[in-house]
């Protein structure tokens, strides 16, 4: 069974641009991506690429660049890679109707090496932690998924590492709002502005 059923079950594509596609995997190595969704709550979708899929969580208040914000992450259904680059409005009526952005995305590294091999992102998310470094433009360094307690919907935590790239004065959240893509901002996506 494709874990992209989930995903292709909840949208008629019909309707909304979003992507069906599948791909290879991304040239030069996996990709992370962040995209802030204007829903009918506003989150962030924080995606990593692991074994042809985009693992996928909701990220209310965004990533932190400071280690000591705990930011509550809900794991969502996996995406196709092709997501990675999406950006539109998606339909009123349709699942996850609103505006979606490209807020931040790069490479990203496993750094969980158990024996001297790196522990494959797919055990990590079965174990309930994850460690990776972004190389992205608004967010680097080490960022750690911890899931909290277990039952059928668990909850995780979204925490920057303690690293040398860990800033507690910065907050890319507010004060860099825009795509990294095309520069758009949320309400330029649902206002029809052109990048
Ligand atoms: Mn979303």
């Amino acid at each position: 069974m494709s874990s992209l059923e989930d995903y292709e079950r909840k949208r008629n594509f019909d309707r909304t641009g979003e992507p069906k596609a599948r791909r290879q995997p991304s040239d030069g190595g996996p990709r992370f991506v962040v995209q802030k969704h204007d829903a009918s709550t506003l989150h962030y979708d924080f995606r990593i690429e692991t074994d042809g899929v985009l693992k996928s969580w909701a990220v209310p208040k965004g990533p932190s660049t400071d280690p000591s914000q705990k930011r509550l992450a809900a794991p969502t259904e996996d995406h196709p890679l092709d997501y990675a680059d999406f950006e539109g409005v998606i339909p009123q009526g349709e699942y996850g109707a609103g505006s979606v952005i490209v807020w931040d995305t790069g490479a990203y590294r496993n750094l969980v090496h158990e024996g001297g091999r790196q522990v494959p992102i797919a055990q990590q998310i079965e174990n309930g932690h994850v460690k990776v470094w972004l190389e992205g433009r608004k967010l680097t360094g080490g960022y750690a998924l911890q899931r909290m307690g277990g039952g059928r919907r668990p909850r995780w935590l979204l925490v920057k590492l303690d690293d040398e790239t860990a800033d507690r004065r910065r907050n890319p959240v507010s004060t860099q709002p825009e795509s990294v893509l095309s520069g758009r901002t949320n309400d330029d996506l649902r206002q029809g502005r052109r990048a």
